[in-house]
């Protein structure tokens, strides 16, 4: 048995992996093959017998500036000769605090409260708007409204203002089922109508909903910019300006969450930046780290945080987890924010979001894409196919030409990490395209004419 198979038969007979049907990743002709990694560097990922894959969604948008960066290994490796970890309650120390002020002084929020995945950040949002109220002496407001197709993560309360079928359908009985408005997406375009003119269409549904359901509101929940699990559906930033005057109005929250947009994907340092607004709640996550160690924050405004201020311990936020600010993670985390500074890394990415959405162009203008779009590092494009299992078999031609590419439905993407150069472009633009089209060869073996289908988020896996 190779080295590669036996770390697969051992880690499907041990580990039970995530968002993962493991039936599909039986050994036997494997529908999805499980890919062992030995180690990581740059964008490549590389197994125990020489292959190597491009990680072309930075590990599930995770990945910042390339695996096992040696600035961030450098940080982490000094922080682990002076402090691993101390509880937050009661106790502090410099890279938690030199963190929540950087991250204070970039985005106009302080009051930095952490948690370790973005779930939880979504569950820190939601409980601190509620209780906010609550200590407003307005505690009937406690729903949360989202937009259609919203991913917020995927523990009891996230879930419950998430929007994705599939991920939900098992879980309803649950949950506490936030309302749903239409999505700004720019794809629902009427013909004529251009992105702007569906944002300001979904913002009048949202006015209409806040309109009759303010009262018993906590907050409205966004994505700005991209819903990125939804399939990369992107909008046009008017969306957020008048969902922060809506939410202004009827004195409702604003939680954006920038879990995955944040740091840089969408061309600025967050997302919510291009619309010039500031929400009240930013989830961050994912890229924090670089894509190293897990760790979230959830920063607020002044007024939420004066609303918990007081000599009741009651109306003190009581939530915690054990590895809140863990000193590892933040240093992971101020590394990573030296970098952008250290390289100039958003100017590098306009470059580079330039130059890889030259070399995707023959992919964008394949025949059976529709709606090639792109925002920052995050590129998209449809696919008019009839295989239901389109995004598997994409995946595993993907794999084939040594990229991990793992397609949401029918929509294929690529979010790479931003120091991917113009030969590592070159290889992932092209490969893409021979991986599509060797998907679409095989639907014509399959038997073609069907008309196109469109799977849910299941393909994702
Ligand atoms: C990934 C993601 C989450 C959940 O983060 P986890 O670390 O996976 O719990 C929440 N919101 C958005 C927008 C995400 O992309």
């Amino acid at each position: 048995m190779s080295v590669n198979d036996d770390w697969r038969r051992r880690s499907l007979a041990a580990v039970w992996h995530p968002c993962t049907q493991m039936k599909l990743h039986e050994p036997q002709g494997a529908a999805l093959p499980l890919i062992p990694v030995a180690r990581a560097e740059g964008v490549w990922l590389h197994d125990h017998e020489g292959n190597r894959y491009l990680d072309a969604i930075s590990s599930w948008w995770v990945n910042l500036f390339g695996h096992n960066h040696p600035a961030i290994r450098a940080a982490l490796i000094d922080q682990l000769h002076t402090l691993d970890h101390v509880m937050l309650a009661g106790f502090t120390h410099a890279p938690v605090v030199e963190l929540s002020e950087r991250l204070g002084a970039l985005t106009g929020l302080g009051h930095a409260f952490y948690g370790s995945d973005g779930a939880s950040a979504t569950e820190i949002a939601l409980k601190m708007s509620a209780h906010h109220w609550r200590n407003a002496g307005r505690g009937g407001k406690n729903r949360f409204v989202g937009v259609a197709g919203g991913y917020h993560g995927e523990t009891v309360g996230a879930l419950a203002v998430t929007d994705i079928p599939l991920f939900r359908e098992a879980y309803a009985p649950l949950l506490r089922l936030a309302a749903t408005v239409p999505s700004p997406d720019a794809r629902q375009a009427a013909p004529g109508e251009t992105p702007a003119g569906v944002a300001e269409r979904a913002a009048t549904a949202l006015g209409d909903w806040l309109a009759e359901h303010a009262h018993e509101t906590a907050a409205v929940i966004i994505e700005p910019l991209i819903q990125c699990a939804a399939g990369m559906a992107m909008h046009d930033p008017l969306y957020l300006r008048r969902a922060r005057e809506l939410c202004d109005r009827h004195q409702v929250h604003l939680v954006l969450d920038e879990i995955a947009v944040g740091f840089g994907r969408t061309g600025t340092l967050f997302a919510h930046q291009q619309a010039g607004i500031r929400p009240d709640f930013l989830c961050l996550s994912k890229g924090l780290t670089g894509g190293t160690l897990p760790l979230s924050v959830v920063l607020s405004t002044d007024a939420v945080f004066a609303a918990f201020y007081d000599d009741a311990v009651a109306r003190g936020f009581l939530h915690s987890h054990s590895y809140t600010g863990n000193p590892l993670a933040c240093r992971a985390a101020l590394a990573t924010l030296d970098l952008f500074e250290q390289t100039d890394a958003l100017r590098q990415n306009a470059a580079s979001s330039a130059r890889l959405a030259a070399q995707f162009a023959p992919l964008s203008a394949h025949p059976r894409v529709r709606h090639a779009r792109q925002c920052g590092m995050v590129f998209a494009w449809d696919v008019a196919s009839s295989l239901p299992d389109f995004a598997r078999r994409c995946a595993r031609h993907a794999l084939a030409q040594g990229l991990l590419l793992r397609p949401i439905g029918h929509t294929l993407y690529a979010m790479p990490p931003y120091v991917i150069d113009e030969a590592e472009g070159e290889l992932l633009a092209r490969g893409a395209l021979a991986a599509l089209q060797a998907t679409l060869d095989e639907e014509v073996a399959a038997g073609a004419g069907r008309e196109p289908t469109h799977q849910g988020v299941m393909d994702a896996v």
